[in-house]
């Protein structure tokens, strides 16, 4: 048994570690994918206050070590069911042997929004993407399509205009929805043909992409593409904690500053709550807060 489960190794749930191992507390850190959660997949982070400039590898490396020289025990293994109702509380694996802990931050930030067309299932890893940054290097000269009209697609479409011949940026809307910089500096870009009020209906090829089928307002057209990347958003993925955790409708774990949720002993902190505003500096916030309060319960005594 352990005081303190975390479930999440992005910036939230590592600070949340910190704050509990130098409180004393016992930690297993869970976490399913890469340590460092969304910043693994930053390029560069400009905005993180006391460091000018690092890449999102860097940071995440960074965390990882500090939480680790505190005494942080790393399990890397999918949660994919928790019994929080009780004092004792079990936190199951998709691999191995469920854990007690006397209590829990849950930060697992958000998942990936999906297009939802016929064939970006069959095709994710195949020349369908989520990550630029990761994968734009595998389509150097090759024409690729971003969905999406947010900072985050028009910054994909930039990144990708730079390797690829051609970059075809799919809007749904008749406007953007991202800062004005970027909007100016992909309209001047000479490689970057913008379609608004279109979508893709399907992803087409053989053992990889080969077309598209966009419908838009003028007439749908299949398009020779190379690669595709999906950059419409994120969503919470609250799931398995529904019915243990108070959530809004739309799925965010309902908690105010304090992390507290409706269930004693189970804290949130980061993008997974309810919060105006997700960017790193505000999931380490909550991250303090929460392994603070865990550390507070678990030192008071309240579990035996
Ligand atoms: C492309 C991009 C660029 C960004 N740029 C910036 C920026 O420049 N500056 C800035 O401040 N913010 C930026 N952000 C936002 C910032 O990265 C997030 O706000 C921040 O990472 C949220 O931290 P978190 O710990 O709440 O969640 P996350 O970073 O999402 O970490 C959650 C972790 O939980 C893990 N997890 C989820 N479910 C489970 C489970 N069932 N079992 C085990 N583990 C699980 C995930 O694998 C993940 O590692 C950017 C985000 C993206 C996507």
């Amino acid at each position: 048994m352990v005081d303190l489960a975390v479930i999440g190794a992005g910036p939230a749930g590592i600070t949340a570690a910190i704050y509990a191992l130098r409180a004393g507390l016992s930690v297993a850190v869970c976490e399913k994918n890469v340590y460092g959660g969304q910043t693994s997949i930053i390029e560069n982070i400009e905005n993180y206050p006391g460091i000018e400039k690092i890449s999102g590898f860097d940071f995440a490396e960074i965390l990882f070590n500090q939480a680790k020289n505190f005494g942080a025990k790393f399990i890397f293994d999918e949660v994919n069911k928790v019994d929080l109702k009780s004092e004792i509380k079990k936190i199951s694996f998709k691999n191995r042997e469920p854990l007690e802990t006397k209590t829990v931050v849950i930060a697992n930030g958000l998942k990936r929004r999906l297009l939802g067309c016929k064939g970006e299932k069959e095709f994710a890893g195949r020349g369908v993407s989520y990550c630029a940054t990761c994968d734009g290097a595998f389509f150097k000269d090759k024409k690729v399509a971003v969905v999406g009209g947010g900072n985050t697609a028009l910054e994909d479409a930039l990144y990708l205009a730079n390797i690829c011949s051609e970059v075809t940026l799919i809007v749904r809307k008749d406007h953007f929805r991202a800062e004005n910089f970027l909007v100016n500096t992909v309209k001047n870009k000479e490689n970057i043909n913008i379609c608004f009020e279109s979508r893709i209906e399907e992803i087409i090829g053989d053992k990889k992409v080969e077309k598209i089928r966009v419908a838009s307002q003028d007439s749908p057209e299949t398009k020779d593409i190379d690669g595709v990347f999906i950059a419409i958003g994120y969503e919470p993925d609250n799931e398995i904690y529904r019915g243990q955790i108070e959530m809004t409708e739309s799925g965010y774990f309902v908690a105010d500053e304090s992390c507290k949720t409706s269930a004693e002993g189970v804290y949130v902190a980061g993008d997974c709550r309810i919060k105006p505003f997700r960017q790193i500096a505000t999931a380490v916030s909550d991250g303090a807060v929460a392994g603070s309060n865990a550390s507070s319960f678990v030192i008071s005594g309240s579990v035996k």
